[in-house]
């Protein structure tokens, strides 16, 4: 149990951005050291303190400055180049910092008017909470709670691939150009889509799943 006053792990909350890349680039750089320590330090003439600053990062972005690059009726107005200058806003690093790209397209009118056909929200909460009770009992008597939090040392213990998945793991490793952090991302993603489906062991189409969330062009 913590004592009172003591911030644990699952203390935690969601930076919301809209619109990233008007943030700052210097802003946006900031974040880097959070996103990775799961702290904040501010140094100031009296001295220097660190603060606990675990948090989910969630950030919403046009696909260009005038937000119709991917539309499939109206036309982007945007020159390649301002396309490019509008994505680099958002550098590498910080990209390779974030586990989940999804594109989310306009809704046709009628699609708005028809009932929708989703999955009830209870249905997919119980689905993740039995995933996250999964994600409580391998992490027992460590400090972590949840598969992001994994270092190298439990991405190896916990993310083995199946045979059928070894070969497209190395295939995406080749064309995606991975780094070791874009690499574990992908196998901590994997590992939290074979959860859901309360799999023991990451099979391929686990893999290719978490594969599709990189996004595909960033130039
Ligand atoms: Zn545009």
């Amino acid at each position: 149990m913590p004592r009172p006053g003591e911030i644990t792990l699952s203390h935690r909350g969601v930076l919301f951005l809209d619109e990233l890349p008007e943030f700052g680039h210097t802003v946006l750089e900031v974040l880097r050291q959070p996103l990775e320590d799961k702290t904040v330090t501010i140094s100031r003439a009296q001295g220097t303190i660190t603060f606990p600053a675990n948090f989910m990062l969630v950030a919403a972005m046009n696909p260009c400055p005038c937000g119709f690059a991917s539309d499939p009726v109206r036309e982007c107005t945007c020159s390649p180049s301002a396309i490019s200058r509008y994505r680099k806003r958002i550098s590498g690093p910080l990209l390779d910092r974030i586990d989940l790209f999804v594109e989310v397209p306009s809704v046709d009118y009628e699609k708005l008017i028809q009932p929708p056909n989703a999955e009830s929200s209870t249905i997919v909460r119980e689905r993740i909470e039995r995933a996250r009770r999964l994600q409580r009992q391998r992490f027992d008597g460590t400090s972590m709670i949840i598969n992001a939090e994994m270092g190298p040392v439990e991405v190896w213990n916990f993310c083995q691939v199946d045979d059928s998945a070894k070969s497209l793991l190395q295939a995406a490793m080749k064309q995606m150009h991975l780094s070791a952090r874009g690499f574990h991302r992908i196998l901590k993603v994997s590992r939290t889509i074979a959860d859901l489906a309360e799999a023991e062991t990451i099979g391929i189409s686990h893999l290719a799943e978490a594969l599709q969330y990189r996004p595909a062009s960033w130039g």
